[in-house]
C-alpha cells in the first residue's frame, strides 16, 4: 500500500471489489459479498439496475456533455420528476452532496441579501451532524473532527444539540437566515429526529421568517420508506438537498426549493460546468421513474420494519447490544463498545456493513432487498456479536 500514488484520505478497508450486480458485490479473489451499505446509501435500486445501465446505454450512443449554456431536456425531464414527487418547485444540479449544501446556504443567503433585503446570513445546525466537506459545509457540520486543521472556518454558522428547543430558540436571532438538519443523523449514529421536534423547529421558522433546509442526502431517494424522510412528518421544507441514491451510483447531487426561493437565483448568480449534464441526468431520470414504477419506497418501508424486526428479535438480550434505531432501510445497532472488529469479521464473513460513528453498526441495504437476503444477514451480525461477547468481553 506504502507505494499508492493517492492522498492517504480514506482509512480503507482490505478489500478490493470488482463486480457487483443487485444486492451482490464479488472482490478481486472472486469472493463473494451481500451488500448491506449500498456504496453508502447510493446503489438504492442494487449494483447496475438494467433500467438504469439501459438510459445511460442509450445517452451514451447519443450527447455526453453539453454546457448548461444550452438547453438540456433530459436535466429537464429529471426536474420536473423530483418537482412533481416532492415540496419543491425548482431544482438545481450538481455533482455531490457537500455541493448541495452549498448551493443550499447560498440560496438562503441570497434569498434574505436580495429578495428580501435583509442582512441575514446565520445557519444553525445540530450537534453530530454531518452536512459535508467543503469549507461551508465542514463548517456546518456539527462534529470536530471535520474541521481539524482547516482554520479559519468561515462565519456564520452556530450549532445547537438536537432535541434541545430551548437552545435553539435562544441560537435564533435578527442574523439567522436559516435553520438546517438531517431528519435522521446519519453518519452521527443513527439517530432519528423526533416528530415533535421537528414540528417546533418549522413553527419557529414561521414565527421568526426563518428558512427551513432538510438535508435528504442520505436520508432521500426511498431510503427512509418514503421517497423523502420529511414524509413521515407533518413539516415541509423551504429547501431541501439530495445527493446519494439519487443516480445509482453516478456523481450527482441536487438544491431543491420552493416556489418563494426562486427569484433568489438569477443568471450568473451559481453555476457549475457538470452539474445535470445529459449522461447523468439520463441515470437519474431512469432511478427516480425505476422507484416510482416498482414503489420502491414503500418495498423499504416493508423490508425495513421486518429487518428492524429481525434484529429486535436475534440481538436483543445479547451484553454489547444498547440499542436498535433507524427508520426504514438505514439502521444502526448501538453498542457499548468500538464496532470496528465487529465489522471486520463481518467482511471476513462476506457480509458488507460500515460504521456510524465508533459504536454504531449501520445498515443500509438496497431497497429491493429479500427477506432471504434480510435473514441471512442478520444471522451473520447476530452469529458475530454472539461470539465477540464470549470470547472477546467488553472490558
Ligand atoms: C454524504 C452526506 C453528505 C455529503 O455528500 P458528499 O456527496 O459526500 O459531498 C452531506 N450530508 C449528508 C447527510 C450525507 O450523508
Amino acid at each position: 500500500m506504502s507505494e499508492s500514488a493517492l492522498f492517504p484520505t480514506y482509512a480503507r478497508f482490505p478489500i478490493t471489489l470488482v463486480k457487483g450486480k443487485g444486492s451482490r458485490l464479488w472482490d478481486d479473489q472472486g469472493k463473494e459479498y451481500l451488500d448491506f451499505m449500498s456504496g453508502l446509501a447510493v446503489t438504492n435500486l442494487g449494483h447496475s439496475p438494467d433500467a438504469v445501465k439501459e438510459a445511460l446505454v442509450s445517452q451514451l450512443d447519443q450527447l455526453w456533455h453539453v454546457s448548461n449554456l444550452f438547453h438540456n431536456p433530459n436535466q429537464e425531464k429529471a426536474a420536473r420528476l423530483l418537482v412533481d414527487n416532492s415540496c419543491a418547485d425548482a431544482v438545481f444540479f450538481c455533482n455531490s452532496g457537500a455541493e448541495a449544501n452549498e448551493a443550499a446556504i447560498k440560496l438562503a443567503r441570497r434569498y434574505y441579501q436580495k429578495v428580501l433585503g435583509e442582512q441575514r446570513f446565520e445557519i444553525i445546525t445540530f450537534n453530530q451532524s454531518f452536512h459535508g466537506r467543503t469549507l461551508a459545509t465542514l463548517t456546518a457540520t456539527g462534529q470536530e473532527k471535520v474541521k481539524d486543521g482547516f482554520l479559519p472556518l468561515p462565519e456564520g454558522f452556530r450549532h445547537v444539540p438536537l432535541h434541545d428547543m430551548d437552545a435553539l430558540e435562544e441560537a435564533v436571532n435578527e442574523n439567522t437566515a436559516a435553520i438546517m438538519l438531517e431528519l435522521v443523523q446519519a453518519e452521527g449514529g443513527v439517530i432519528p429526529v423526533e416528530a415533535d421536534f421537528l414540528r417546533q423547529v418549522r413553527e419557529l421558522c414561521d414565527r421568526h421568517g426563518v428558512l427551513l433546509i432538510i438535508d435528504e442526502i442520505q436520508t432521500g431517494m426511498g431510503r427512509t420508506g418514503k421517497l423523502f424522510s420529511y414524509e413521515h412528518y407533518d413539516v415541509e421544507p423551504d429547501i431541501f438537498t439530495l445527493a446519494k441514491g439519487l443516480g445509482s451510483g453516478v456523481p450527482v447531487g441536487a438544491m431543491l426549493a420552493k416556489a418563494h426561493l426562486i427569484p433568489a437565483f438569477t443568471p450568473g448568480s451559481h453555476a457549475t460546468t457538470f452539474g445535470g449534464t445529459p449522461i447523468i441526468m439520463a441515470a437519474v431520470a431512469a432511478t427516480i421513474e425505476t422507484m416510482l414504477e416498482q414503489k420502491l419506497p414503500e418495498r423499504a418501508e416493508e423490508a425495513g420494519a421486518y429487518l428492524l424486526r429481525q434484529l429486535r428479535a436475534k440481538l436483543t438480550g445479547l451484553p454489547q447490544v444498547k440499542q436498535i434505531r433507524g427508520s426504514g432501510l438505514l439502521i444502526g445497532i448501538l453498542c457499548n463498545a468500538p464496532v470496528a472488529e465487529h465489522i471486520a469479521e463481518l467482511h471476513k464473513r462476506g457480509l458488507l456493513v460500515v460504521p456510524a460513528g465508533p459504536e454504531v453498526i449501520r445498515l443500509l441495504p438496497n431497497l429491493l432487498v429479500t427477506k432471504d437476503e434480510i435473514d441471512e444477514a442478520v444471522d451473520l451480525i447476530a452469529d458475530v456479536l454472539k461470539e465477540h461477547a464470549t470470547v472477546k468481553p467488553v472490558n
